[in-house]
């Protein structure tokens, strides 16, 4: 039966390392600042913010949520990043997404300062991925990463399985474990359409699934001793779950991460890590 991951031992380890490098920057005078961008009211978006808040004040951090009306157009928003942009005092930023319709989301996030871009979204900062040298990245692709560094896995050879291909997770991690020499598949709704997912999965000695459907993955696919990372989260009943049929494919596999409890608090940990990194290539400490 599966180990579990537990994501926030994992997490708490990267945020020792951060209270560090924050102590180090206080002691300069230096304290971070993180601007949450927020257009409208959207309620999901506020307790995701005000949790947000809550994991950096007890860090460290300053947190101030910019609140900008439903009806700004995308010029109105790039204004807004310019000017965070341009403020000494501003540490980082953070897009909360979706953006009003007829806003092109790629256009503002290419806005943010790549030294202020603490979500890991603007194209230079995911460039960088390309190229091998991921300095901040997406969070949760690169929380994904810390997991199988944290398991002590060597990828030289594995057959590495990444089910969906989104800009911020299945993209970046495959380029993330390609790079270390796994051999990676990228699945997505193709794969799904032409009936070759079950394949796939099958043969997959580490399972990474980020799609945002419960139970995409019946246990039965799971390779014996299969390390699996759920990133997948969907809300069924009163329940949060991942996207991997858990309780079967826990039998099956060596580790595997629980939904909630997994990927979750490692990639808060990654946005507080990436806050540090960018405040102290900004302020050459
Ligand atoms: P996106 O919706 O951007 O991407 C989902 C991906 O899944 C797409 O590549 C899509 O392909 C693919 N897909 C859809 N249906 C299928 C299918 N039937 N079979 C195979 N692939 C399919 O989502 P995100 O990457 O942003 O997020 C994915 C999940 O991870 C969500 O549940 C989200 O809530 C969660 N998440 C969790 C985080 C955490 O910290 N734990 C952080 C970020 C996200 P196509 O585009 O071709 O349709």
């Amino acid at each position: 039966m599966g180990n579990l991951i537990d994501g926030k031992i994992i997490a708490e380890k990267i945020k020792e390392e951060v209270k560090k490098e924050i102590e180090h920057l206080k002691s300069k005078g230096i304290i971070p600042k993180l601007i949450a961008v927020s257009l409208g009211e959207n309620p999901a978006s506020m307790v995701y913010m005000n949790q947000q808040k809550k994991n950096c004040e007890k860090i460290g951090i300053n947190y101030e949520i910019l609140s900008l009306s439903e009806n700004i157009d995308e010029s109105g928003i790039i204004e807004n990043i310019d000017r965070l942009n341009k403020n000494q005092e501003v540490s980082g930023i953070i897009l909360q997404l979706p953006l009003p319709k007829g806003v092109d989301t790629r256009k503002v996030q290419s806005k943010i300062s790549p030294e202020k871009d603490v979500e890991g979204v603007n194209p230079t900062n995911m460039g960088w991925i390309v190229y091998g040298k991921p300095f901040v990245g997406p969070c949760t692709a690169l929380a994904v990463k810390e997991i199988i560094n944290y398991l002590g896995i060597d990828l030289y050879g594995k057959e590495v399985v990444m089910v969906g291909h989104s800009d911020i997770v299945g993209k970046p991690v495959a380029l993330l474990l390609v790079d270390k020499f796994a051999t990676t598949t990228i699945c997505h709704i193709g794969t799904s359409d032409a009936g070759k997912l079950e394949e796939h999965v099958k043969r997959a000695e580490i399972l990474i699934v980020a799609v945002g459907k419960a139970n995409l993955i019946p246990g039965d696919w799971i390779r014996e001793g299969a390390i699996v990372i759920d990133v997948g989260i969907n809300k069924v009943g009163d329940k949060i779950v991942g996207d991997v049929e858990f309780e079967k494919a826990k039998e099956k596999a060596s580790w595997i991460t629980p939904v909630p409890g997994g990927v979750g608090p490692i990639t808060t940990a990654i946005l507080l890590r990436n806050t540090v990194l960018l405040t102290k290539l900004q302020k050459g400490v």
